[in-house]
């Protein structure tokens, strides 16, 4: 970790970072080391991010190191190789307070697609009409250019699929950003099943995915989402520090 002293809240937040990391491992978000988690406080010109080299399955507070989305001022060395797409967001988009890019599979099958995201569980509901894809490049995001046009086609929305190569999923806390990062890959997995039917299929509703969106995925149900993965991680012993 950094040598300088951060406050309490600060530390609360690295410690919820590592959390997030673990519960992306344990659900799917795993590609080798790659993929990052990244979190501020509000309105902060600086943030945290799992720094390079350290996978999901193994990040512990350590391995969270800070960053400012002004690349003008200096971002840890640790700092791994797309934190230009962190950067990007966090200057384009103030209400967002935690960042997930991941290469879960089922998410980065589906963006290779041509398909809409469509409502057939509630995971997918969420999503509806509220993700794009990004195909400028299927590369890794190494540039501060590329992550100017990868924040441009996140617009306002919560995730954006990285065409051939992963997916992208905001919030405005680091809790709401992994639980929409698990149901979406969730969502995805669902309705690629379902495609795989050959059978047609039925969605939900506009009235039900409006009423989905506002109660199943609000904050409070985000929150007790959360707990409950947390509780799930302990149960398994997998929250701990020591390497
Ligand atoms: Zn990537």
């Amino acid at each position: 970790m950094q040598e300088e002293v951060i406050s309490k809240t600060e530390a609360d937040l690295i410690e919820r970072l590592a959390i997030a990391s673990r519960i992306l491992s344990a659900e799917g978000h795993d590609d080798f080391n790659q993929g990052q988690v990244s979190a501020r406080m509000p309105r902060q010109e600086h943030f945290f991010i799992k720094r390079a080299v350290a996978g999901f399955s193994e990040a512990v507070p350590a391995d969270m190191v800070k960053a400012y989305y002004d690349t003008e001022k200096p971002s840890s060395l640790l700092s791994p190789p797309e934190l230009p797409l962190h950067q990007a967001i966090y200057a384009a988009r103030p209400d967002v307070n935690a960042i997930i890019h991941s290469h879960a599979p089922y998410s980065l099958i589906f963006g290779a697609t041509d398909m809409p995201l469509k409502p057939i569980s509630h995971d997918g509901a969420f999503f509806k009409d509220r993700i794009g894809r990004f195909d400028d490049t299927s590369q890794t995001i190494l540039s501060i250019d590329i992550g100017n046009k990868v924040a441009a086609a996140l617009g306002e929305q919560p995730g954006l699929f990285l065409q051939n190569h992963g997916v992208l999923v905001v919030g405005k806390s680091l809790r709401e950003a992994t639980i929409l990062a698990l149901i979406l890959e969730r969502a995805c997995k669902l309705q690629i099943i379902a495609e795989s039917t050959g059978h047609s299929y039925s969605v939900s509703n506009d009235t039900d995915v409006k009423g989905k969106q506002d109660y199943i995925y609000g904050d409070t149900s985000i929150k007790t989402y959360w707990d409950y993965c947390v509780r799930r991680l302990e149960q398994t012993g997998s929250i701990n520090w020591n390497r």
